[in-house]
């Protein structure tokens, strides 16, 4: 199988041809971080109008680098949700057009499954069940990974996810937003120490983060500080949801082996160095792909799409002259799995 993912759920435009052994073909990038820094944020109508820009290039690209056409492809996979439906929208048209005009069929992706099985391409052998930290721009999802597409939620943010705060930190400590705020945040935090984290622990990461910050803007060494104690504060909170959804996996599924890490945020070194310290003290392996797969990508994409093509979970083609205004299969809104810590009195 040779697949084509096409991803536009937030404010990168990706796409990426992968083979079913593994193999990524090609992976394309189009950020816009430019938009971001400009606007301070993401704004639904102007990230719609950027993907609409560039998703044909993007796609063509995929194909040129891949060294492949249209017609080698066996389908289509693309992110039908959760996220912005104006940016979904886009992705999903391109996808439905190409499968259309080339017969294929189509396969929906759930963003936040793609970015957990992402660990299955990443290292062949990982086995379910499993366990997945989604820890990303819009996520911080804690799932026991039983079967393709069943997934327990043992638990959820009920404020930012980890990647906004990292965002708003980095916006507010004046950094360079342009390869978006989680990297330079991290970067700045590599000069500096938690000295200030107590102050930090109480107020809540990011808002206090802002705060602080208000008062040492000149100052580079008391901004480190603040980064890295933001970053302590923050990954302190994951460490203690971590081991405990450990805990409650492990009654579920006592033959989970593996806790992979994924999502825009794992990329970073020290959230990865801290997590692994928790999962070995729990006798489990940690799982962390590469930056460029646990960022937004369409390797992802079409690596879900492959796992669910082998088990015959696919549309047909589309017709191939669809109308402007069909009605599309958006899940701007779309949980992944079972929600189990709602009910547990010591869920948060
Ligand atoms: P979601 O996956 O929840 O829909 P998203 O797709 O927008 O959100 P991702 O692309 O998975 O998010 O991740 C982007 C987030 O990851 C951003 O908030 C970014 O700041 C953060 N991030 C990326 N690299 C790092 C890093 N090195 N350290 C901390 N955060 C990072
Ligand atoms: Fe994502």
């Amino acid at each position: 199988l040779v697949v084509l993912g096409i991803e536009t759920s937030c404010d990168d435009t990706a796409a990426a041809v992968v083979r079913s052994n593994g193999e990524i073909l090609s992976q394309v990038v189009s950020s816009q971080a430019d938009l971001l820094v400009r606007y301070g944020g993401v704004a639904p109508k102007m990230a719609e109008e950027a993907h609409s820009l560039v998703i044909d290039q993007v796609v063509q690209e995929a194909l040129d680098k891949a060294k492949l056409t249209e017609e080698d492809l066996s389908a289509v996979a693309v992110t039908i949700g959760p996220g912005l439906s104006l940016c979904l929208r886009v992705g999903v048209r391109k996808a439905r057009k190409l499968a259309g005009a080339y017969a294929l069929p189509i396969i929906g992706v759930h963003h936040m499954e793609a970015h957990a099985l992402v660990a299955r391409l990443f290292q062949s052998d990982l086995q379910f069940p499993f366990m997945a930290f989604l820890i990303s721009g819009g996520h911080n999802l804690l799932v026991l990974a039983r079967d393709l597409g069943h997934y327990i939620q043992l638990g959820t943010t009920i404020d930012d996810a980890i990647g906004e705060a990292y965002d708003k930190t980095a916006k507010w400590l004046g950094l360079d937003m342009r390869k978006s705020g989680g990297p330079a945040v991290e970067e700045l935090a590599r000069e500096g120490s938690h000295e200030t984290a107590q102050r930090l622990q109480f107020l809540l990461c990011s808002d206090a983060a802002i705060h602080v910050a208000e008062a040492s803007e000149e100052d580079r060494k008391a901004r480190a500080d603040i980064a890295a104690s933001f970053q302590r504060v923050a990954v302190l909170h994951l460490e203690e949801k971590c081991e405990r959804a450990i805990e409650w996996a492990m009654e579920i599924e006592p033959s989970v082996k593996h806790l992979v890490v994924s999502g825009g945020v794992a990329s970073n070194q020290y959230v990865r160095s801290r997590l692994n310290k928790i999962i070995e003290k729990k006798g489990l392996q940690l799982v962390c792909p590469p930056p460029s797969l646990c960022t937004d990508n369409g390797a992802m994409i079409a690596w879900a799409g492959i796992e669910h093509f082998r088990m015959g979970r696919y549309d047909p083609p589309p017709p191939a002259c669809e109308p402007e205004d069909a009605v599309l299969d958006l899940r701007p809104r779309w949980p992944l799995g079972e929600e189990l810590a709602q009910g547990r009195s010591e869920a948060r």
